[in-house]
């Protein structure tokens, strides 16, 4: 009987498994099918005979159309494949990725394998991929080894529309490639804007314009502004949810803090409401969602219920969520802002252009007519909102890119050939930071110094501060800060119901109170300690999200090899506070600031009053000098990532940028008593 029953079994297992295989390969042709369905697949022909006859194509077509998924593999099946890897870039990490599972999936292989992404820090790719995805910003970083490009037989340059910084200089860099490499393709391709400026660029390319399917989309307009557009949002998405017939919202926000308190507030609002209505499925997707949830966003809605998607701009055009019939639209995005003149940067939440308002209204009307809901006034669009973005590389700081522009001889760059020009401020002022920190010489070349910091795909003033750590005996220190930061500010949470608990864990890392970056410090190294060896419940006990640590120590691990590569010693000291800071401020030396008698602070060197952000562990301590990671500007302009230290520091590692007069005079001022306490640490 026993023989029997093992037979049996097998048998049943043998038809399982064939079941399974024929639901796969019905699943897999009825991608096939999806797949003819797109607009792009009529074109399909006539894009790749324009390619013959041409090497440079630009491709504009309605967002959904099927640009970026479609056409890398219709050049794979056309053999192009065969000559080289088909490269197509991304401006956002979240939609290489997105995409590149996506496009595995069609092309019915492993991801890595012949199809793969690779974004900064993460590569997954393998000597199979033909089909690579990629961040803009890694395809710049790829010309540095590789200046022709030789192992790319088409390179397609996607979503040009979003004029991102990076996408920006891949024109002029590719434009120049074309020249000396007849046999590379190159494709252009955009959502419905900007297509004749792109083909005069490219000495009047031919465009192909692939016509979209575009339902009606009725747009609504608030009476009168919204003070809270936040709430407002969530209110209206409920008001849909109870009002509307079926169809997914998709919410514009403009990033992860705002995401996480609209689905906070949208789950306290539905409880509420209790079982009158149907289920509501939340779906958030921002640049560091980690990747197993992004995969939420394009999961079918089961019948009778409603997804709510809340997104950054990811969604404008980048990444197409199906079954969208309402957009939410609260009218703003955060975007850097730079001055030339103080050399500032931050990042804004500032109000879309009218383009981005229409892009934003037309993802409800893909599969059918919908509604968008905009959150301002229509006297707001008509006469307060620009026409169009401003493209970033005119409202950013320069330093990286021209860092990496110098690396690869190009040292002209009043006259490289930008779509849209820098302000020549800005440029200047990258050539002058870059001077300070000892990456280009007098004339402007770059030094030895200079091309040891492009190896790292870091901001200069980090990847100087990793370079000059070395000197102060603590670069093994310094390679766990920068990986820290580089994380984003995702590392620490507060449930409101622990909120003392986690205060408590969180304030451990501080001891000693000199500062966020040892903080972050100490909280990796607990982490990575012998006996917590990386545990998860390490991470639960103290508060702190365990994938952005895990991200942590990849980016760490990464760090460690470029250091090895630029030949940057591995020292530690883990102990000694002052070194790690000064360190810090080596590379950091243009974000200081000084305490004012007023209780603000004051920038250095081109006077601003800023203030610490609420997020920091010296909201208490004030000390009276300070290096700071970044700006943000909210309801004020804040300094995130926040350390103190000594002004005399300065004069020592930055004696051409500081002079005793900037911080003799500061340094020698009353304070009222209680401001800006004595360093803590001798
Ligand atoms: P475009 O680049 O022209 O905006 P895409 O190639 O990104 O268009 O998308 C084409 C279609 O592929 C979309 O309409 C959507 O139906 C489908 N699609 C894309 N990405 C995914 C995904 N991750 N999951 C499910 N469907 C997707
Ligand atoms: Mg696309």
């Amino acid at each position: 009987a026993g023989n029997l029953e093992i037979e049996d079994r097998e048998q049943e297992e043998a038809r399982a498994k064939a079941e399974k295989a024929a639901a796969a390969k019905s699943a897999f042709e009825r991608l096939q099918e999806d797949r003819r369905t797109l607009p792009m697949y009529e074109y399909r022909e006539m894009l790749l005979e324009a390619l013959e006859q041409h090497q440079i194509l630009i491709v504009t077509a309605e967002t959904g159309s099927g640009k970026t998924t479609q056409i890398p593999q219709y050049l794979h099946e056309a053999g192009y494949s065969k000559a080289g890897r088909i490269g197509c870039t991304q401006p956002r990490r979240v939609a290489a990725m997105s995409v590149a599972a996506r496009v595995a999936t069609e092309v019915g292989v492993k991801l890595g394998h012949e199809v793969g992404y690779s974004i900064r820090f993460e590569d997954c790719t393998s000597d199979k991929t033909l089909i690579k995805y990629m961040t803009d910003g890694m395809l710049l970083r790829e010309f540095l080894g590789e200046p022709d490009l030789v192992s790319y037989s088409v390179m397609m340059i996607d979503e040009a529309h979003e004029r991102t910084l990076h996408t920006d200089v891949l024109f002029g860099l590719i434009k120049d490639i074309a020249r000396f490499r007849p046999d590379i393709k190159l494709i252009i391709s955009s959502a419905t804007l900007n297509a004749e400026k792109f083909s005069e660029f490219f000495d009047y390319a031919p465009i192909l314009n692939v016509p979209g399917r575009r339902y009606q989309v009725d747009i609504l307009y608030t009476k009168a502004p919204e003070a809270d557009y936040l709430t407002a949002a969530v209110t209206t998405a409920l008001t849909i949810h109870v009002r509307e017939p079926a169809g997914d919202i998709l919410i514009f926000l403009t990033g992860q803090e705002e995401i996480e308190a609209a689905e906070e507030l949208l789950k306290q609002r539905t409880r509420g409401l209790g079982s009158k209505i149907g289920e509501l499925l939340i779906a958030p997707i921002y640049a560091n969602l980690p990747s197993e949830q992004q995969a939420k966003i394009f999961e079918p809605t089961p019948a009778g219920a409603r997804k709510v998607v809340l997104a950054t701009n990811i969604a404008e055009t980048s990444l197409t969520i199906d079954g969208i019939k309402f957009v939410v639209d609260p009218g703003f995005c955060k975007q850097n802002a730079y001055s030339p003149r103080t050399g500032m940067e931050s990042l804004v939440v500032t109000p879309i252009s009218q383009a981005s308002a229409n892009q934003r209204a037309g993802r409800a009307g893909r599969t059918a007519p919908g509604k968008c809901f905009r959150l301002y006034t229509h006297h707001s669009f008509t006469s307060e909102m620009d026409e169009d973005t401003i493209p970033e590389i005119q409202r950013t700081n320069l330093g990286n890119v021209v860092l990496m522009l110098k690396s690869l001889g190009i040292n002209d760059l009043m006259h490289f050939d930008f779509l849209d020009p820098p302000p020549s401020e800005t440029l200047l002022r990258a050539l002058e930071q870059l001077y300070a920190l000892g990456a280009l010489n007098q004339r402007g070349e770059l030094t030895k110094l200079g091309r040891r910091m492009a190896e790292f795909p870091l901001d200069p003033m980090l990847a100087k501060t990793i370079i000059a750590s070395e000197q102060f005996q603590v670069s093994e220190e310094l390679a766990t800060i920068c990986a820290m930061t580089a994380v984003g500010n995702a590392i620490f949470y507060r449930p409101k119901d622990k909120g003392v608990e986690a205060d408590n864990a969180h304030n451990a890392f501080h001891r000693g109170n000199v500062g966020d970056h040892i903080a972050l410090l100490n909280c990796y190294n607990g982490w990575a300690d012998d006996d917590v060896n990386f545990s998860t419940q390490w991470c639960y006990q103290n508060f702190v999200q365990v994938r952005s640590m895990k991200r942590a120590r990849d980016i760490r691990e990464q760090l460690l090899g470029l250091m090895e590569r630029t030949e940057v010693q591995l020292v530690s000291d883990a102990g000694n506070h002052d070194a790690i800071r000064k360190a810090l401020a080596a590379g950091f030396f243009y974000h200081t600031a000084s305490l004012q008698r007023n209780g603000s602070y004051r920038t250095v060197k081109s006077p601003m009053t800023v203030h610490i952000h609420p997020s920091s562990g010296l909201t208490e301590t004030m000390p009276r000098w300070v290096v700071y990671h970044e700006l943000v500007l909210t309801s004020k302009e804040f300094m995130r990532t926040v350390s103190e230290i000594k002004p005399a520091w300065l004069l020592e590692v930055a004696p051409h940028y500081y002079s005793k007069k900037d911080i003799v005079d500061e340094s020698s001022k009353k304070l009222p008593k209680g401001l800006g306490k004595a360093p803590t640490e001798a």
